[in-house]
């Protein structure tokens, strides 16, 4: 007979199970604390758009756009998306369904996003995001909730201290010409020295090159002229409100004046939370400011500022999460007793305890299975003159050991 091919895992993608999986509910059910406590929206959105959504925000000449999209041409021929991340379709989402109205919007969002990357530690092709916008304020006060609320974020998960908030302008227009024109007199200088990519960077996007991963391009980068003596005094002024913004709510920043981001979109404000625990992969959290975003996609000019976090990331630094214990565990020690013991269990799973038995296996040995199991309250229930009789053990006097003595002595009672 022919041996049947075991299936295998798409490589850069994951099964999340066990220790791992817990980690990843942490950082989910933390940013949904977070974002509630700042008054951030759900919003749910595809996970797939039209093409264009991404290349014509992102920027055709970004890592993203050029090199690591997830796109196919559907049963219908239209070229289709795998979303690389959220804002892009947030933004669409925002023209399509006319949230106008509702601007200023405080958005959250989370989900698997995809990219199509070599796979190693914190680098995944399905990864996951969670994702906060503020669309429609063009205040420097959004920039600051936005990252109030991301260092909140890494203090309730306790790995504040061990990572960094670098803070940047990309400043607007004018500045950007100055600096783009200083960048490009700097880089030509050591073209030689570049990598092919930045090479071809330098007519269209010579701020990429800043953001190179490649080691040769890294000294010429870091020795590249910042920002600053290209700033226009409205750009400087608003820098200068972010960060006073910052130091009023007591969040820890440094400044990076050649920190920029990968996609075409950004103004004024960039930022990454950096840390040095997970080797290359050091960026956990990033973002800024894209008031032309809303506009270049055809929608009315709308301000907008954000961030997204990796939660793989933010999942490998967190402290081990407790594990999931049952409050109650009953064995069921004669098969006899099984109709009451699932009786009893759902009696327990309606008191909001959570629950479960042992009634497989020898008879004789459920109790001792049961007791192994760490749960706060241990119910064995035998049969005996024509009835279960339960006998409760518990370490220590709980809510949990009340509640099941009450139950059982009702349905005993019934
Ligand atoms: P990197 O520099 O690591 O490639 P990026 O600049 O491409 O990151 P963003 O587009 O800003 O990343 O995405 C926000 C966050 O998503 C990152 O800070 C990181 O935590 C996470 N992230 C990005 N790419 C991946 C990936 N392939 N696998 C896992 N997490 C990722
Ligand atoms: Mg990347």
């Amino acid at each position: 007979m022919a041996r049947i091919e075991t299936p295998k895992r798409i490589r850069g993608t994951q099964d999340i199970f066990g220790e791992e999986q817990r980690r990843f509910a942490a950082v989910l059910d933390a940013f949904d604390r977070v974002r509630r406590l700042y008054c951030f929206q759900r919003v749910e959105i595809p996970i797939f758009e039209a093409t264009g959504v991404f290349a014509r925000s992102m920027g055709e000449t970004s890592d993203v756009v050029s090199k690591e999209m997830y796109s196919f041409e559907d049963r219908g021929g239209d070229s289709i998306t795998l979303r690389p991340e959220f804002t892009a379709g947030i933004c669409r989402a925002f023209i399509t369904e006319g949230w106008q109205q509702h601007a200023p919007m405080k958005l959250a969002a989370a989900g698997p996003v995809f990219r199509y990357e070599r796979p190693q530690k914190g680098r995944f092709r399905q990864f996951h995001q969670i994702d906060a916008e503020i669309i429609g304020a063009a205040e420097p006060a959004a920039d600051v909730e936005l990252l109030v609320l991301a260092d909140q974020l890494l203090h309730e998960l306790g790995i504040a201290d061990g990572v960094t908030l670098q803070l940047n302008t990309l400043g607007d227009a004018a500045t950007r010409d100055g600096w783009r024109a200083a960048l490009i007199r700097h880089f030509e200088q050591y073209r030689g020295e570049l990598s092919e990519d930045s090479i071809a960077r330098l007519d269209k996007n010579p701020l990429r090159i800043l953001d190179s991963k490649d080691p040769r391009d890294r000294p010429v980068a870091d020795s590249a002229p910042g920002i600053d003596e290209f700033m226009t005094a409205e750009a400087g002024a608003f820098f200068e409100a972010v960060t006073r913004g910052l130091d009023a709510a007591g969040v820890s920043w440094t400044r990076n004046a050649r920190l920029v981001r990968g996609l075409d979109y950004y103004r004024h404000t960039a930022f990454e939370f950096v840390t040095d625990r997970l080797g290359a992969q050091g960026t956990v959290l990033a973002g800024g400011r894209y008031d032309g975003l809303i506009g270049s996609l055809g929608g009315p000019e709308t301000p907008g500022v954000g961030w997204a976090a990796g939660v793989e990331r933010l999942a490998m630094l967190i402290a081990e999460p407790a594990a999931e214990n049952p409050d109650v565990i009953i064995a069921v020690e004669d098969d006899l007793a099984l109709a009451d013991a699932q009786r009893t269990l759902k009696l327990l799973r309606g008191e909001g305890l959570s629950a479960d038995m042992i009634a497989t296996g020898s008879p004789r040995k459920r109790f001792d299975k049961a007791a192994k199991v760490p749960a706060k309250v241990l119910v064995g229930l035998r049969w005996q003159d024509g009835r279960a009789v339960a006998n409760i053990r518990s370490a220590a006097d709980s809510d949990e050991l009340g509640k099941v003595r009450r139950l059982l002595a009702e349905i005993a009672a019934a």
